[in-house]
């Protein structure tokens, strides 16, 4: 319940050629991909001529017990989804994958991201006759494969990219086939791998680690992949001149280890540590990062500072989701049940404070309350990011801009409202230059509301 943009969602595909057990595969996957999505998670398997599923609201080890797991054993096709909702609610007819059966067969749906024409393209499908089960996107996606299907399953999945906007990285399962789609403009990740003869998709590349499985390469924008008995076919679908991949998933949603369009996020997370050094430099004597966010980025700006790196804040291991509605009440005290200060460290001490980003404000204020509690003399914010001031409409769960702090107050303001001594943030400049290897474009929407498709 720290006060953090929330990521939606966590995807993963598996076409098995050397009789792997796909439903623990897929188990082991969505357990590394937990941080992209904590209340609900699937697996759907393809036995060849049927798809059987298994999903529920909670976390992965919540949601499947070693029975559940037993019963998706017979597949040979498995794909895998954990989910943060926003849009659609957290509903239990929403959770994923979404497993449907029209005229040519089943069909089995795990996304991430937001679509934003749904809305309207429901509205159409709904006048043509189409009935709906759930409130969300993949549901509009399945039932536009539904009706393009006629010339092909291909051709359907090429026509339906053609009428959908918005972010989304897709796995699909047919009975014989897995696929994999990233959005045209590349919005959120999606990596390919390879685990022996099989053929594995992946939000994040940590999931390949979790099975043993090698990275290949990512996804490309607009790219439709599709994984039969014949092999791998990919279809290029035509792509806007830049894409515009979420600079986000750097900065905090992906987990460190991963790899994204050739970068590693442990080094752009670094390399923005230290260039928030370089930019906003400041006498102190020690650097502690705010566990495990600001961690890395508070490495690299003691390593370019020269101040040394401390472990101020220790974070309680053992806390997991709580069902209590976050109040801006509730969300200071769980700061301090997530982390407590090292008195004996930070006593007395002029500290550079290291995070991600700051949202609302309320973690940032109680962290420094803490520090302050345990006796630190100064205390100087450091932020890995620019200040966050408008919303995200691509599949992250982002405050209304009435609570985003940053949208509210200048620098200076926010600096008296957390109590801090300073406050700088990471320039957008600065934060390009961590990313600037990978040769992509990126979205900075929520900081400087440039977005990569007309969507206010
Ligand atoms: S608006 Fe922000 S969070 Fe949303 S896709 Fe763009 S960079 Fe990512």
């Amino acid at each position: 319940m720290l006060d953090k943009l929330k990521d939606e969602c966590g995807v993963f595909g598996i076409y098995d050629k050397d009789g792997h057990d796909v439903a623990l595969l897929s188990y082991f996957a969505l357990y590394a991909l937990q941080h992209r999505g904590q209340e609900s998670a699937g697996i759907a398997v393809s036995e060849g001529q049927d798809i059987i599923y298994h999903k529920n609201v909670g976390l992965v080890p919540e949601v499947f017990t070693e029975g559940d797991l037993e019963k998706l054993k017979t597949g040979n096709i498995g794909i895998g989804h954990v989910r943060h909702s926003v849009k659609g609610g957290n509903l239990p007819q929403n959770t994923q994958p979404l497993v449907t059966k029209y005229k040519k067969g089943s069909m089995a749906f795990a996304h991430n991201g937001a679509l934003i024409n749904a809305s309207t393209l429901r509205e159409k499908l709904e006048e043509g006759g189409a009935i709906f089960q759930t409130t969300t996107d993949s549901e509009v996606m399945a039932n536009l494969i539904a009706r393009f299907s006629d010339n092909g399953f291909e051709n359907a999945l090429e026509k339906m990219v053609q009428n959908i906007k918005g972010s989304y990285a897709l796995t699909i399962m047919t009975e014989d086939k897995l696929v994999g789609i990233r959005d045209p403009h590349g919005i959120r990740p999606l990596a390919l791998g390879k685990l022996g003869n099989s053929y594995v998709l992946a939000s994040e590349t940590c999931a390949f680690d979790a099975i043993g499985a090698e990275y290949i390469r990512d996804v490309r924008p607009g790219e439709i992949i599709v994984i039969s008995n014949e092999g791998l076919t990919s279809i290029q679908t035509p792509v806007p001149l830049q894409s515009c991949f979420c600079i986000f998933e750097f900065i905090y949603f992906a987990r460190t280890d991963s790899i994204i369009d050739g970068i590693s996020v442990y080094t752009a997370r670094r390399d923005a540590g230290r260039i928030l050094a370089m930019e906003n430099p400041v006498d102190a004597d020690m650097v502690v990062g705010v566990p495990d966010s600001g961690t890395t980025a508070a490495l690299g700006y003691a390593e370019e500072s020269g101040i040394p790196y401390r472990e101020g804040l220790i974070r309680n291991r053992y806390v997991g989701r709580t069902f209590i509605k976050p109040t801006q009440a509730i969300r200071e005290q769980s700061v301090r049940i997530k982390l407590n200060a090292l008195e004996r460290i930070v006593k007395g001490k002029r500290i550079v404070l290291v995070d991600d980003s700051i949202v609302r404000g309320t973690t940032s204020k109680a962290i420094v309350e803490l520090l302050r509690l345990a006796g630190a003399k100064e205390i100087h914010m450091r932020i890995s990011s620019p200040p966050i001031k408008y919303p995200c409409y691509f599949g992250i769960d982002t405050p209304d801009r009435d609570e985003l702090i940053g949208a509210q107050s200048t620098v200076e303001e926010i600096c008296e409202n957390i109590g801090a001594d300073s406050l700088s943030y990471l320039s957008v400049d600065g934060l390009l230059k961590t990313v600037e290897s990978s040769g992509c474009s990126f979205c900075l929407g929520c900081f400087n509301r440039q977005y990569p498709m007309e969507c206010e």
